[in-house]
Formats: structure tokens, sequence, C-alpha cells
């Protein structure tokens, strides 16, 4: 960024994208409030899941949520459970952490400095900015993927989104154009990014600002932003087991810091004598963010009631069925194969 770039200079197209909102902001739940729990809340859910996915999950967790007391109140289970379908359980588990923070270390009233929002759990510099800005008028842009491509578009601007100090960089370039209404500035970026400057094809006939951008008046768009190291995602290899019996089977709550913390799962590993029950192995293949996993899931018929009883007495696996794994969340692809298997006890 050249140093004598002047607020001055650029303050208008802050204004412009005000006025733009004004009329075109759309119209969601979280728009109507102020409450900083719900702005939290949506913000946490919104990071990494599109909102028309993310709705009724959204709205099903502030029922039954309401309030940080409410949350902070209930069994982790139970908020993990409602978190079903979203992904990034670690989320769930440290909303739930933060909301007893909040009760411990702030009187159950949610903080309002932007300095005092980042101490709580999983909340990082976006997620603090925006909540501050939306309900307590604070002064912090909410930089994200969303102001990386829309300002280095608005300045056909090259500087590296993949590296480190990126988050600083477009901070200043952010607060260039920034009025005085940072609250409504963070969510007309939001909106702007997600509706018109999208990362593929931006509707740029469309953009309040394409008089103001550099890299629409060059017809350079492709090329911003500039992104030079893609994060390598590694193999790994799991396999599970499935050990059933009479329509019922046996699962675990993984503990370990490892993928999928909290949520259950089937053995990992069964005994000697229950080897000559495996019927079938079925091959999943599943992505997460950093990681390619290619599971197998044995399918484990016991027969007998005696290598059943001697192998539930040796672990402390919880025995269940379908209809009440649906009170549990488990990893999508474990989720999926319960789904297969019928109360016949038979594999669909
Ligand atoms: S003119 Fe196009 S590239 Fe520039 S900010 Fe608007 S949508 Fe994005």
């Amino acid at each position: 960024m050249e140093k004598n770039k002047k607020k001055s200079d650029f303050l208008h197209i802050g204004n412009k994208l005000l006025k733009w909102y004004d009329k075109n902001a759309r119209d969601l739940p979280f728009r109507n409030t102020k409450d900083p729990y719900k702005i939290w809340i949506c913000e946490i859910v919104f990071q990494q899941t599109r909102i028309a996915q993310g709705l009724n999950h959204y709205n099903n967790f502030i029922k039954r949520f309401p309030d940080v007391q409410t949350l902070a109140s209930a069994e982790e289970d139970e908020v993990l459970l409602y978190w079903k379908g979203l992904g990034y359980y670690s989320r769930a588990i440290n909303i739930h952490k933060a909301s007893q923070q909040i009760i411990n270390d702030y009187n159950g009233i949610f903080p309002s400095e932007y300095e005092e929002i980042l101490k709580l759990k999983g909340v990082g510099k976006y997620t603090a900015a925006a909540v501050s800005s939306i309900c307590f008028n604070g002064k912090m842009p909410a930089v994200d993927g969303n102001f990386y491509r829309v300002l280095s578009r608005i300045f056909a601007d090259d500087f590296d989104v993949s590296n480190s100090r990126a988050f600083n960089y477009f901070s200043q370039l952010a607060h260039l154009i920034m009025p005085e209404n940072v609250g409504d500035f963070n969510q007309a970026m939001m909106d702007l990014g997600s509706e018109i400057c999208k990362p593929r094809n931006p509707l740029c006939g469309e953009c309040p600002l394409n008089i103001d951008c550099l890299a629409f008046s060059l017809n350079k768009i492709s090329e911003f932003p500039v992104k030079t190291k893609k994060v390598k995602a590694t193999d790994l290899e799991l396999k599970y087991y499935f050990v059933h019996r009479n329509g019922e089977f046996l699962i675990r709550q993984r503990k370990d810091d490892f993928i999928w913390k909290k949520l259950f799962e089937f053995p990992l590993e069964i005994s000697d004598e229950l080897i000559p029950f495996i019927k079938s192995v079925k091959n999943v293949h599943h992505k997460l963010t950093h990681k390619n996993l290619s599971i197998e899931i044995f399918n484990v018929e016991v027969y007998s009631e005696e290598a059943w009883k001697a192998f539930i007495d040796e672990n402390d696996y919880i025995i269940t069925n379908v209809e009440n794994s649906h009170e549990k969340s488990f990893p999508k692809p474990l989720e999926n194969y319960i789904q297969k298997y019928d109360v016949s006890y038979k594999f669909l």
C-alpha cells in the first residue's frame, strides 16, 4: 500500500456502500436485533456455513438457547446435538465454554469492549470486531475473506491474501474507506462480498462501487485477490467397526484433541473373538478442511450372545439403536452409515 493514501480520498467509497446497504440489506433474522448474544452466535454459525444452509440451524439453536444463561447451564452434549448438521463441532464446544466464561467472568453480561470480547473462547478478531461494532458502536473493521476480496479489487492491490500479515494489511485498507457507522459498514461489506462481489463472476454491473473500483476499470478483476499459498490437505486412514446385534450397536464419545472431539463414534478396534463376525466392509472418502479421510467401516454382526457380552464387559461402550442414536452427534460419514442401518438389523 502506498504510504500517501489518504482517508479523505477514499471515504466516499464507504459512504456509497452504506447508501447501497440502506436499500439492499438482506432481510435476515439477526438483522433485527442488537443483542450481542444473538449476533455472536450468528457470526460463529455463518463463519463456515452459507446463510441459506445454516438459517434453520441458527433459528433452532436460538429457540432452544435464547440467552447466555440458558446456554451456559445446558449439557455440552445437548449443545452439540443442536449443532448437528453445521459441522466444525469445535465451534459448538467453544460457544458453550464462552457462555460459561460470560457467566463467571462478566456476571452474565456480554462484554462490550472489543478487547474483552476477544478473550472469549473461540472468538477471533473478526467476530470480536463484528459483535462490538454491530452491538456497541465499536470501531474495528470485521476483516475476513470478503474484505480481502472486495478491497484487493477496489484498490487493484496485489498483496498476497495468504501472507501472514494480510489481516493487518487489509485492516489498514479498510480504515481508508470506513465511515463512522462501522456496524453497518461491516454488514454492508459482508452483503456486498456475498451477493455482488462474489469470488467468481462478480456482478460488477450492479455494484455500487464500480466507478471507484480500479480492478473493474482496468478490466483485471480475475487477477484479484492474489493468493499464492495453498494449504495442502493431508491423507488420513481410519478404521471403524460397526459392532451390532439384534438392532443394537456400540458407540463411544471421542475424548482426544484430534478431529471430531466430543462426537460419538464406533469402536476403533475389536477383540480377536469378534473377527469371525465381520460380514462386509464399506470404504468411505470424506474431506475435511485440511484432511482427506479414507475410512473403512467394518460391519460386525455378532451372532453369539456370549461374544457380544464379553466384548461389552471389557470395554466402556454405550449400547444404542437407530432411534436413540438420533439424540447424539456423530461425524457425518458415521451418521450416514447409521442411516442405512434398518431397524430390522439389515443394511438397506
Ligand atoms: S466493481 Fe466488481 S470487482 Fe469491483 S467491487 Fe464491484 S463487484 Fe467487486
